[in-house]
């Protein structure tokens, strides 16, 4: 089956100029020509798609941090007890809808960023075996997190268990084990916890919550599998250690520094810095959240600190990335574009948002995607406009054509 789709421009995911009056050429599930319309003509056999006046064709977009296990509520108390009356399957059964409708805005491929038991990891598996429609999806299985760590969020009653939906893990060789559960479960990647604010205590703003041994010990099991690790960490002297001790992805890492942003450079450390869930927190007041007085004021600390690191990121050639957080105060599908327009508000190009939710995410997702070449996978998307101009186009569904494998499916 070949097909050969025909649009007003191509952006190709590399950053480059967008070939004008450009088309691209499908067999089965991979793009095998690219170029301009008048050089590729009408090969023999190719249904022909015009995708029409305006149009931009890209590669397909993918979002490096979601839970699709969880649905985005915004109260912390409804959060945590959302899971309480929900069997592993339903939990499964309902992120498949959240991970279709993500599909359907585009997003070809996820990365998702830790979920009760193996949900999303037998989620992914289903979907790569056609059993269910979806996105690529990358899943960790559960997040390692120290005994009463963030992940293993504390306050829960002595006569209730929370158990499960991430694993407690303590010392290195504790670390090391839980590494390879999570592997022997069918992880992709290894999520750890290494570094969290504790808002309501200021002036630890970044406690290190692993000690280096931990997060050591923890990337050298993930290298022996070849896989990569990455950390939730806020800033600091313990997202340095997060960073010096092997870590492949940082998570949000509001508060950085020369230093920081140094060896993340020399490192090829991606960073995804979710900028969405920072700005979600005050689209709510503290009451519809139910955060503290204390944690409002590290909200609004981390939210101003991020900005900072962006640019300066952006300036040094760190590897940027587009995740959203969605799950956890977002919805699953409608918002995860926003993203995009973060990264432009924050300084980037609308070029440079692009590369960094197409080709450096599908770097880190090591999904053979996320750029418009010959031997790559068909995840495509027509846009009906040009994003270059105005990127909030990408979010508005009716002007949006997906392809994923060479198949439309949206
Ligand atoms: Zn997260």
């Amino acid at each position: 089956m070949r097909k050969l789709i025909r649009a007003d421009r191509v952006i190709d995911g590399s950053g480059a100029k967008p070939i004008e009056h450009g088309a691209v050429l499908i067999e089965n599930e991979r793009i095998i020509a690219v170029g301009r319309s008048a050089d590729l003509g009408a090969p023999q056999g190719a249904d022909i798609i015009e995708a029409g006046q305006g149009s931009t064709l890209m590669p397909g977009l993918a979002d490096v941090h979601v839970h699709l296990a969880y649905s985005g509520l915004p109260h912390k108390k409804a959060f945590r007890a959302e899971l309480i009356e929900m069997s592993y399957a339903a939990v499964a059964l309902r992120a498949a809808t959240y991970a279709h409708a993500t599909l359907r805005m585009g997003f070809t491929a996820l990365r998702d960023m830790h979920a009760p038991g193996g949900t999303i990891i037998d989620l992914a598996a289903s979907i790569e075996r056609g059993e269910t429609i979806g996105p690529r999806i990358k899943a960790c299985g559960r997040g390692l997190s120290v005994t009463g760590g963030h992940m293993d969020q504390p306050g829960w009653a002595d006569h209730t268990a929370f158990r499960d939906m991430t694993q407690p893990c303590d010392g290195p060789v504790g670390f090391r084990r839980g590494a390879r559960e999570e592997i022997k479960r069918g992880a992709d990647f290894i999520k750890i916890n290494s570094s969290c604010s504790d808002g309501d205590r200021i002036g630890i703003w970044n406690r290190q919550e692993m000690t280096n041994e931990e997060i050591a010990s923890v990337c050298d099991e993930a290298r022996m599998w070849g896989i990569k690790v990455a950390a939730h960490t806020t800033g600091g002297d313990s997202l340095y250690n997060t960073i010096v001790n092997g870590v492949d992805t940082v998570e949000h890492a509001h508060f950085t520094d020369e230093r920081i942003i140094e060896e993340m450079v020399r490192r090829g450390t991606f960073y995804v810095p979710t900028l969405l869930v920072n700005e979600r927190n005050f689209e709510f007041t503290p009451e519809e959240q139910g955060v503290s007085p204390s944690s409002w004021r590290w909200l609004i600390a981390s939210r101003e600190a991020k900005w900072k690191t962006l640019q300066a990121a952006r300036a040094a050639g760190v590897k940027i990335c587009c995740g959203t957080d969605a799950g956890y105060m977002i919805p699953h599908g409608p918002m995860n574009w926003r993203e995009l327009q973060l990264l432009v508000q924050g300084g980037l190009t609308e070029m440079e948002a692009i590369v960094a939710a197409t080709a450096t995410n599908h770097e880190l997702l090591e999904i053979d995607a996320g750029r418009i070449a010959a031997g790559k996978l068909a995840d495509l998307l027509i846009v009906d406009g040009n994003p270059l101009k105005e990127i909030a186009i990408l979010g508005q569904p009716d002007r949006l054509t997906v392809f994923k494998g060479g198949v439309r499916v949206q």
